[in-house]
């Protein structure tokens, strides 16, 4: 994917685009000279309220997917090749786990597993810090098609997504990021339905500086590692307590075009902007891709069948009941065994 990069004000079609609030799950990448930042701004509306609806979240569940996929969004969404971005959690809290598929360069779908009665408990208000509790965060970048896998995780101590969101970078990736996570529920006009938004924004430091800390490998913590935590280039704090005054309602409002938060947030500097990338969420499921996955069970692991003989699978994420015959999976997981052996 090429993104042209264009200034802010000087391309019509591009800031028509960009100041329309109709702009909607989107993820728009921007860049400030001025700071060294380079970032990206996430706007998610029918994308993420699809995913509530389906699964009929609870509103504090609803307002994490939000922001998890809005996570996602951001990070995965600078991979340059094709492939997948998979955040997850497990953890101790009343939601127990959580996975965010993200298929570049437009697929979005998430699934989450969570104690109903635990998270009314906690009530509407909690946030992420208390639906999580304690365990562990991990992205995987899967580039398919034989490529590389890279997994970095980080812990998740109790207080939340986007503190581990920042841990993560301190720790894995080395690039001084700051970021805001939002999810919001709007109540429609009039038709007493209401509606799930979720939004987010990052900004990551890029000095010019030979030792640019772009330039180290992912990993461990180098040498150096130390002197990257204590950023205080001016250019970067001023970035950071710009990103540290969006107001959350900022990220979701569906009448603040993606353009006039950028707008208001660096008033003082030139942003430029590059093509928004559309999301749209859509389970990648299908009969064939279920068919394989019980085959790869032995037969007595494949699940009881129902009264008609046949073995029901309903996916996580987008509730699809498949219904398959055991027969037909016993002949693919033959065939896919011969095939194995004939390769050997
Ligand atoms: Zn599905």
């Amino acid at each position: 994917m090429v993104l042209r990069r264009r200034e802010l004000m000087s391309d019509t079609n591009l800031a028509d685009l960009i100041f329309d609030p109709a702009l909607d799950d989107c993820v728009l990448p921007f860049a400030i000279e001025a700071l060294d930042v380079r970032g990206r701004l996430v706007r998610l509306g029918p994308a993420i309220d699809t995913i509530v609806a389906r699964h009929g979240f609870p509103a504090p569940v609803a307002r994490l997917a939000g922001e998890a996929a809005t996570l996602a969004l951001l990070l995965g969404s600078s991979l340059k090749t094709e492939g997948r971005f998979i955040l997850q959690t497990q953890s101790d809290g009343p939601v127990s786990l959580m996975v965010v598929d993200y298929q570049l360069p437009d697929r979005l779908r998430a699934t989450i597993r969570f104690d109903r009665a635990a998270v009314q408990e906690a009530g509407n208000g909690a946030g992420s810090a208390v639906l999580l509790g304690t365990g562990h965060l991990a992205m995987t970048i899967d580039q398919g098609g034989g490529g590389n896998r890279y997994q970095g995780v980080v812990a998740l101590e109790g207080d939340g997504l986007q503190a581990a969101a920042h841990t993560y970078f301190r720790q894995s990736e080395q690039i001084p990021t700051r970021l805001r996570l939002a999810g919001g529920e709007l109540m429609g006009k009039g038709t007493g339905r209401s509606h799930w938004r979720a939004g987010g924004l990052m900004v990551q430091h890029f000095p010019e500086s030979a030792s640019a800390p772009r330039d180290l490998p992912p990993g461990d913590a180098p040498q150096g590692f130390e002197e990257i935590e204590r950023d205080d280039d001016d250019r970067w704090v001023e970035a950071v307590s710009l990103v540290d005054t969006l107001e959350d309602h900022e990220l979701t409002d569906p009448g603040i075009a993606a353009g006039t938060v950028l707008r208001r947030l660096f008033n003082e500097h030139d942003t430029a902007v590059f093509d928004p990338l559309a999301i749209r969420e859509e389970c990648r499921c299908s009969q064939q891709q279920v068919k394989a996955m019980l085959a790869s069970f032995p037969p007595d692991e494949r699940g009881d069948p129902n009264a008609d003989g046949l073995i029901e699978v309903t996916c996580e994420f987008c509730s699809t009941t498949y219904r398959l015959d055991p027969d037909e999976v016993e002949a693919y997981a033959q065939a896919a065994a011969s095939r194995e052996d004939a390769g050997d």
